[in-house]
């Protein structure tokens, strides 16, 4: 039987039960493609490079490989399916980074940030381009990416972004919106101005992971599923069954990272959970969201939200969860459900009866920049990107561009970018890092959920919260 609060958010068994099935993307993805088996690795094998994890990252490697050579032996290893973890999982924001120019120009100068700002816009425009070409329908469109204020210690995050973008030459980039020009494109009660990134556009983010891993099979890459591996020896990846020995080793294994030595000092694992809403076409058109855009707030735990074309929205939002590795609270956690459908009904109060249909959750590698970084462990073999900190559709492409030129030596604009090779501070050793994280970020959601009630933030969730600005981490308010 359904509590009270549950029957007034709404929610339907399936979005109670976060976890129990593959996120609704991913079914959907295969309901319409479910692709050709790749059964798990059983066996010694050889290949020029073998990728660990089959999420965006592994596979656009993979991808770029093939463009660069293809003739190399590719093969990628995924514990689950591709697409199985946050790639087929995520919000299907591929946004431009530049909401981001804050930490690149403090790490790498305004124009090492604008370089990488345009390679990410480039990502976006290619990702689309790939899918017009490859016969991908990932439902990919290009209405942009609108920040909403809704609570007033936002309004000077957002003056500040937006000045910022003009100080670097890149004013048509990220421009203020009025409350009225934020209400034209979507009326919500909650939503006060804003601001407009022209640089966005959403995908069902695991038609785009199962449209990758098709045409990777098609271009002769070998893709084993259900194949976890359980350590890299050098550059062979040991498995249950069986063994990769390759010239080149990739670890794509996105928050997994916590558990790799080689990553785990620049990670903590966030959870973030997304709840979708039956279609309500209607609904949409009654508050003006027919433009496609993302949307999302300013709280460091992030609510954002975009629709679908048939009419629904999918609304995430960080949950408080920072663990030492990743287990089922970052995908059955029912609480952070709960805490992400009431931002929904928060901001779409006119949605009141349309039910959450569906729930799911995943882990985000948060970095100590907010920013990746993608390159080569030491003077090793062993490659690497990690840290999108919840932001990696569109640079994941980046990325695999970037570690497929360093495997093949080619040089390019992709190895020059600043996040190739950046060395972030690195976060505290466990257990103090998972145990730090962990409080920071529910004063974190403690202290924006009070400015947003137009209350005064507790003392201590004010400090705690900006405890990470104060270590030098470029994470949370200042
Ligand atoms: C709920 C949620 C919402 C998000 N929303 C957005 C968004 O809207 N926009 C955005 O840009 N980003 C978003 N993100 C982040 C985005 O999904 C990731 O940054 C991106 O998918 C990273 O891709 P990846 O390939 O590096 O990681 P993943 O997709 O996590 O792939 C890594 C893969 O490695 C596999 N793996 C791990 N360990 C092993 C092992 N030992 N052996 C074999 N395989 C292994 C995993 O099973 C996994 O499939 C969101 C993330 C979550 C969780």
């Amino acid at each position: 039987m359904l509590s009270a609060m549950q029957t007034s958010l709404n929610l339907t068994g399936a979005a109670l039960t976060p976890g129990a099935q593959r996120s609704w993307w991913l079914r959907e993805a295969l309901a319409h493609d479910p692709g050709r088996p790749c059964p798990a690795l059983s066996g010694d094998v050889n290949a020029d490079v073998v990728i660990v994890g089959g999420g965006f990252t592994g596979l656009w490697t993979a991808f770029f490989l093939t463009e660069r050579d293809p003739d190399l032996g590719v093969v990628v290893l995924e514990q689950d399916i591709c697409g199985g973890g946050p790639s087929g999982r995520n919000g299907g924001f591929a946004s431009g980074w530049w909401d981001e120019l804050h930490g690149l120009v403090t790490l790498y100068g305004p124009e090492a940030a604008m370089r990488a700002c345009r390679a990410i816009s480039a990502s976006i425009t290619a990702i689309g381009d790939f899918c017009s070409r490859n016969n991908v329908d990932a439902w990919y469109r290009a209405g942009g990416y609108m920040y909403a204020i809704t609570a007033g210690a936002h309004e000077k995050l957002c003056e500040e972004m937006v000045r910022l973008a003009a100080e670097v030459g890149a004013a048509d980039e990220l421009v203020a919106l009025t409350p009225a020009e934020v209400k034209a494109r979507c009326a919500s009660p909650a939503f006060r101005g804003g601001a407009y990134m022209r640089d966005g556009a959403s995908v069902q983010p695991a038609r785009l992971a199962r449209g990758l891993r098709r045409v990777l099979l098609e271009r002769g890459v070998t893709i084993h599923e259900g194949t976890a591996v359980d350590r890299l020896d050098g550059t062979t990846a040991i498995t249950p069954k069986g063994s990769v020995r390759a010239k080149h080793a990739v670890l794509a294994v996105n928050a997994w990272g916590v558990g790799w030595p080689q990553l785990n000092r620049r990670l903590v694992a966030w959870s973030s959970y997304i709840v979708l809403t039956a279609p309500a076409p209607d609904r949409l058109r009654e508050i003006g969201w027919t433009g496609g855009e993302l949307i999302s707030d300013f709280r460091t735990s992030l609510r954002y939200f975009r629709t679908t074309p048939d009419g629904r929205i999918a609304f995430g939002g960080g949950g408080g969860r920072a663990r030492r590795s990743i287990d089922h609270m970052f995908t059955h956690d029912a609480r952070a459900v709960t805490e992400t459908a009431e931002g929904f009904r928060l901001m779409f109060p006119s949605f009141a009866d349309v039910p959450i249909e569906d729930a799911w959750g995943g882990p985000i590698d948060v970095s100590p920049t907010h920013l990746p970084a993608f390159g080569r462990v030491g003077e090793t073999n062993v490659y690497y990107a990690a840290g999108y900190t919840g932001n990696g559709v569109a640079p994941t492409r980046v990325a695999g561009e970037a570690l497929a030129d360093l495997i093949t030596r080619a040089d390019t604009e992709a190895v020059r970018l600043p996040m190739v090779n950046a060395r972030p501070r690195a976060f505290p050793p466990e257990p103090f890092r998972s145990w730090g994280a962990a409080v920071v970020r529910r004063a974190m959601i403690a202290k924006e959920t009070a400015e947003e009630q137009g209350r005064a933030p507790g003392f201590l969730a004010s400090q705690l919260a900006r405890t990470p600005h104060r270590m030098g981490y470029l994470l949370g308010p200042d």
